[in-house]
């Protein structure tokens, strides 16, 4: 039997929330946790991954995580088990608590990762297109 805490209510540490997992990653799956070891920050420095949005190293752990082949299994677990602190998914301690609590108001899994990965390649493709316009650019003036 897996334990889950009460639908609505605030999951205690290391207890998952009880949410619709419909179409998203299982709570066996996340909780056996292989998906791991198919993670791009498994070769990395920890630390990046727990540092102040401001810093280099913060944004080099969200580029990561952009290409990381585990990254909805990472989110749907950080939002699951409500982590608190580090990137999970690409996704900051700071912008988790949201997310989190449209969970708690009954919002299925699916929709919430869905939300977050598409807005994340929307603003990696304006990245893209911004750095190709500046390379551009940079190149007629040369
Ligand atoms: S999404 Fe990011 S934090 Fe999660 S496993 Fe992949 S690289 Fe690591």
């Amino acid at each position: 039997m897996t334990v889950t805490s009460e639908p609505g209510s605030l999951p205690a540490y290391g207890v998952p929330m009880a949410v619709d997992h419909t179409g998203a990653p299982s709570l066996t799956v996340l909780a056996r946790g292989q998906w791991r070891r198919d993670a791009a920050c498994g070769r990395e420095d920890d630390s990046w991954w727990f540092t102040r949005p401001s810093t280099r190293a913060h944004q080099v752990a969200v580029a990561i995580c952009a290409s990381c082949p585990v990254r909805r299994q990472c989110l749907a677990a950080s939002l699951v088990y409500a982590e608190e602190f580090g990137i999970w998914g690409g996704t900051s301690a700071h912008h988790r608590p949201e997310l989190v609590a449209r969970l708690r108001d009954g919002t299925p899994l699916i929709e919430v990762l869905d939300h977050v990965l598409r807005a994340n390649k929307r603003l990696a493709s304006r990245r893209s297109s911004r750095s190709s316009r500046s390379n551009r650019a940079r190149g007629s003036a040369a």
